[in-house]
Order: C-alpha cells, then structure tokens, then sequence
C-alpha cells in the first residue's frame, strides 16, 4: 500500500472550494474528512455540513468525468438544533428559510423539540424508518427508561 503526503489539519484532508485535495482531479474529500473554510472559518464536523457538500461533490465529480469546469462551493447553513432533554430543545433557524425575517430564528423550549424531531424523522429515508423510529419515541415517551442497577 502506497501513502500519499496530503495537506492535512488534524486529521483532515484540506481541499479547495470545489473539494479537490492538493488541486489534484483524481482525489476529493468531503464531511469530516475534509478541512473546509467558508468564509474564513472551518466547516464544523458535523451531519448537517456533510449532506450539504455531498451534492456538491457529486456535481463536481459530473463535472470532472465530463472534461466540464467545476463549480465552487457555496455553503447554506441552514442552522442548529440541540435536544435538551425529554421536551426541550434550542433552535436557531437560518433566517434564508424563512425570507422575511431580518435576521435567524432563535427559540427553545416545545417548540424548538417538535421542530427537532420532525427535523430527524424527515432526515431518514424510508416509511419503514420513519415509522418504526416514530414507534419508538412514543414508547419511550410513556414508558420508563430500562436500566440495570450493576452491584
Ligand atoms: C458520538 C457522536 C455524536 C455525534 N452527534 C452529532 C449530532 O448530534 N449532530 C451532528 O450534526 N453531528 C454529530 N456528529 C458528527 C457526525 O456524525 C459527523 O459529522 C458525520 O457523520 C460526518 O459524516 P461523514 O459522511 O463525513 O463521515 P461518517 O459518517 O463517519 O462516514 C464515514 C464512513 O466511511 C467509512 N469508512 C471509514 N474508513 C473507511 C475505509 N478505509 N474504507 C471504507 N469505508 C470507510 C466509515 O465506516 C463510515 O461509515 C456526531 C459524531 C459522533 C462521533
């Protein structure tokens, strides 16, 4: 096995806006792999950032295949969402979404929690997924956690 001297930052391959590590044509990263800066700032390693950029690979990669220029990345955040607990949770809204706001969507609290569990189950794919996860919560909801007291 051959290993190849990459630009990294700990750990992460650095790339260019349309994800090519070191210019070369034949090697792209994406996700937590990759060491992107938007605007000055490196792309958290997070969900959210690694299904933004995988269309964008795999339009590049199109791109490439075609002899095509490829097309810069442009990054969307479209927020967070953080559960805090059994009903709660924090939501920042991107205020894109929502065009005439002035500036991001802030709450907490029910709201925010029913925003991030319609969030995760529209993130699976499948009925069978959806619905099985949605079994799920609802049984954990009425029932008791199952733990086991260790002597
Ligand atoms: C405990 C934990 C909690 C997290 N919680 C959140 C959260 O709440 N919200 C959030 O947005 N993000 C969260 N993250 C981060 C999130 O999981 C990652 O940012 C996201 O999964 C990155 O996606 P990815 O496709 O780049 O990498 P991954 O999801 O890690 O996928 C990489 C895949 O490549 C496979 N692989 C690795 N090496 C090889 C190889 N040599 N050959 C073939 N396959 C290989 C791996 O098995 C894996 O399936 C969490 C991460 C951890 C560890």
């Amino acid at each position: 096995m051959t290993s190849l001297d990459l630009p990294q930052v700990k750990g992460r391959l650095v790339v260019d806006g349309t994800f090519r590590v070191a210019g070369r044509d034949d090697l792209l990263a994406i996700g937590d792999a990759a060491y992107v800066e938007w605007q000055g700032r490196p792309l958290a390693q997070l969900a959210q950032v690694a299904v933004l950029e995988a269309p964008a690979l795999a339009a590049n990669l199109v791109h490439l295949i075609r002899g095509e220029p490829t097309e810069p990345y442009v990054h969307k955040d479209k927020g967070d969402l953080v559960a805090l607990g059994r009903t709660s949770a924090g939501a920042r809204l991107r205020r894109f979404l929502f065009l005439t706001m002035p500036r991001d969507v802030v709450f907490a609290g029910f709201p925010a929690w029913t925003v991030w569990r319609v969030n995760y189950l529209t993130q699976l794919l499948g009925v069978r997924n959806r619905g099985s996860l949605l079994t799920e919560w609802l049984l954990s909801y009425f029932t008791t956690r199952m733990v086991s007291n260790i002597p």
